[in-house]
């Protein structure tokens, strides 16, 4: 059955985009049986569950953070994640650099942009984003890489709205590519889409979607 669902899901995705699959609440066994399908990037929410399975799991998994981190759990990811999607602050920006740091490595960031009209989502406004980008601050971070944009929409049915977020995350997206980066920022990922709305975000330019339950079922 989930081989079911990742068939059916990468048929439709069709290679227009990479699948990033949400196995948050979900046990390490079931993340292992998707690895035997050949899935290599996942995604998870919160940095005690990452951690232990991850310390469970075969290393070569790509493990990317993607749901609200805060600054004092940094280190317990620090040395294996592969990429954090949810960078919403400069404190947090700056706390991944030191640990990463510490661990000698670079880490791979996505700065996460404010799109939805909930409160309860985070991230850089448009204005702030385009500060700390043009600031130059981002450059003495050397120990992070930033590869893009994530942003994530409004839970709504009025897919109106949510087209008319992503298209908006897109243009900041294309309105940072021409801007003169320095060598850490590069914008080549744009971190958007979910179960209930990938479609969508594939038309505005998502590189990377996030999967959960269209791929594992609902979660308690
Ligand atoms: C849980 C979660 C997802 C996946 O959600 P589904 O609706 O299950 O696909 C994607 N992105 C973030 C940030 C999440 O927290």
């Amino acid at each position: 059955m989930l081989k079911d669902n990742f068939d059916k899901v990468l048929g439709e995705i069709n290679g227009a985009a990479k699948l990033i699959a949400v196995s948050k609440k979900k046990p390490a066994t079931t993340v292992l049986e998707a690895y035997d399908y050949g899935q290599r990037d996942f995604g998870e929410n919160y940095v005690q569950e990452l951690a232990e399975k991850a310390a469970s799991l075969p290393t070569d998994i790509r493990w990317h953070q993607i749901g609200y981190l805060q600054s004092n759990k940094v280190k317990y990811i620090a040395p294996f994640v592969y990429s954090i999607h949810s960078v919403h602050s400069e404190k947090l920006a700056k706390e991944i650099n030191k640990q990463a740091r510490k661990n000698n490595r670079v880490i791979s960031c996505l700065l996460q942009v404010h799109i939805a009209e909930e409160d309860s989502k985070s991230g850089f406004d448009e204005n702030e984003l385009l500060e700390f980008i043009e600031s130059g601050r981002l450059e003495s971070y050397e120990n992070i890489e930033i590869h893009g944009l994530m942003g994530m929409a409004t839970f709504t049915s009025d897919t109106d709205q949510i087209e008319q977020e992503f298209k908006g995350l897109q243009a900041i997206f294309e309105k940072i590519k021409t801007l003169d980066l320095p060598a850490n920022i590069k914008m080549e990922e744009l971190s958007m889409g979910m179960s209930s709305d990938w479609q969508l975000a594939i038309k505005y330019g998502s590189t990377m979607l996030r999967i959960g339950s269209a791929l594992f079922g609902s979660r308690d």
